[in-house]
């Protein structure tokens, strides 16, 4: 049964309501459960392994320092050999970007190329893997696309980089504290080795960063590309140990000595390596013949015009107190208490709420543009650069519940943002939202007690690193990390102060 009630209301007294905290209804998508249209090809699995990639543009699409979320949509014109991604944000979105995006995707069509020209129909397509690529194939193409994207995105991979950096060191001093520093071995060794490549590729590419006068050379660039694929290799083997509890259970054995919570180390690792793992997601995406027609196809981007509502929440306490005894039906004794909050959060004025980029994606693919792609089923995967708001997740399941077209995204963080507007303004569907995002609420109010009566990778996987380093170079690079710890003292104190 649908509800009269504003959905956006319900949104803001959400987030007053849980505040910064997680809801408890984060969720990932399992694929397994849902049927998938209009994939690259016609077939479940190799169109589930396509999720990453489409997470992965939207990631590496992301430039600014803050609150800059972008979503990508994929449609497939297999008659007439065409491709479109559909790009959007939550603000507008740039001719920058749409440009960056162009320039990259013609980069991993020639490497693509340089792909299929040494897999010379080597390939049988009733193996499961493609045969094995000589490891230099495309190697220049790859530092060349690696340098592109890292510039494109600079200082978002540089606010990663202050967040984290200095607990991380923090960290690994007090683990060779620990220990015996020539004794490391296994998990903690992968752990040792993988921090010190990703810390020298940080090096150099802050002497880019402070001075942006200062250009950096390609043999730099190929330093950085090969210290932080290193990195990346080492930490899929460091999140992946005992079960993938490996870091949990490391980070609570040190942090009991300070004496402070565990620090988050798998958050940090998984933060540090992002952009370079999303972009060894494309790599992989060049390397498949499965693939290749994405890459051999015409390209066509759209951008999403930004959307926003203009929301008058209640403006009073009595406002709210009626709202809220609407909402629950009766009335309550805290209703008084919150009423006067939510009055204060919120105040009387009116909101833009910006449409988020998924939902504003969705709702342009969903609607006649009144152009050839009209026509075009799009994929029913969004890739997102980051995990969807509750308030998303629920327009989402309330749409795919009314239209026979279904979209999906990665997963939900269980967050709930104000301001959020509602895309399009669907009759049926503001209802049937409000309804859900009431049950959320009430089911809140049961857990608190507050009524009487009644009442989560980002495709991280160790396999498919066929473009990955070759031996000789992973022997050279680490043996190279090896000697400019060395250089510093040895025992790797030296090397973490610094
Ligand atoms: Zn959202």
């Amino acid at each position: 049964m649908a509800t009269k009630l504003d959905p956006h209301h319900l949104v803001a007294l959400m987030n007053y309501a849980f505040k910064d905290k997680q809801d408890g209804f984060a969720r990932r998508l399992d694929p397994s459960l849902h049927t998938l249209k209009g994939g690259i090809v016609d077939n479940h699995e190799t169109n589930v392994r396509t999720f990453p990639i489409l997470d992965a543009l939207a990631h590496i699409s992301v430039s600014r320092k803050e609150s800059q979320v972008v979503a990508i949509g994929l449609q497939l014109n297999s008659r007439k050999k065409e491709i479109r991604l559909t790009v959007a944000e939550n603000k507008k979105v740039t001719d920058g970007l749409v440009n960056h995006l162009t320039k990259v995707w013609r980069k991993l069509q020639a490497l693509s190329c340089e792909y299929e020209k040494n897999r010379s129909g080597r390939w049988d397509k009733s193996q499961p893997r493609s045969p094995e690529m000589p490891k230099d194939v495309g190697h220049s193409l790859k530092i060349e696309i690696f340098r592109d994207i890292y510039q494109y995105s600079l200082e978002k991979q540089m606010k990663r980089i202050d967040k984290w950096y200095k607990g991380l060191a923090h960290f690994m001093k007090e683990l060779l504290r620990r220990r015996v520093f020539l004794d490391l071995q296994g998990f903690e060794l992968s752990l040792y080795e993988a921090v010190v490549a990703l810390m020298l590729a940080v090096e150099v590419v802050s002497k880019f960063h402070d001075n942006p006068k200062v250009q950096l050379t390609e043999s730099e660039w190929e330093l950085v590309y090969l210290r932080s694929i290193l990195a990346n290799e080492l930490v899929r083997i460091v999140l992946a140990d005992r079960k993938e509890f490996g870091c949990e259970i490391l980070a609570q054995e040190l942090g009991d000595q300070l004496s402070e919570d565990p620090f988050q180390l798998r958050r940090a690792l998984e933060k540090l390596t992002s952009l370079p793992c999303h972009i060894e997601t494309l790599f992989r995406f060049a390397h498949s013949p499965r693939l290749r027609p994405a890459l051999q196809y015409r390209l066509f981007t759209s951008a999403v015009p930004g959307m926003t509502h203009t929301v008058k929440l209640p403006a009073s306490p009595e406002e709210w107190k009626s709202f809220l005894e609407v909402a629950c039906h009766k009335r309550y004794d805290f209703q008084k208490t919150h009423a006067v909050e939510l009055a204060e959060r919120f105040g009387s004025s009116k909101w833009v709420c910006p449409v988020h980029c998924e939902c504003g994606l969705i709702q342009y693919l969903r609607t006649r543009q009144g152009n050839e792609w009209d026509h075009i089923p799009p994929f029913s995967y969004i890739g997102v650069s980051k995990l969807s708001c509750s308030a998303c997740r629920i327009w989402i399941e309330a749409l795919n519940e009314q239209s026979g077209r279904k979209f999906y995204t990665r997963g939900s963080h269980g967050k709930w943002y104000w301001p959020w507007g509602i895309p399009g303004a669907d009759g049926p569907l503001m209802g049937v939202m409000a309804r859900k995002v009431l049950d959320e609420y009430l089911t809140y109010l049961a857990s608190r007690k507050l009524l009487r009566s009644g009442s989560e990778s980002s495709g991280a996987s160790s396999d498919g690193a066929e473009h990955g380093l070759s031996d000789d170079d992973r022997k050279d690079v680490v043996a190279e990390c090896a000697a400019i710890v060395q250089d510093r003292g040895g025992s790797g104190f030296g090397f973490f102060d610094a």
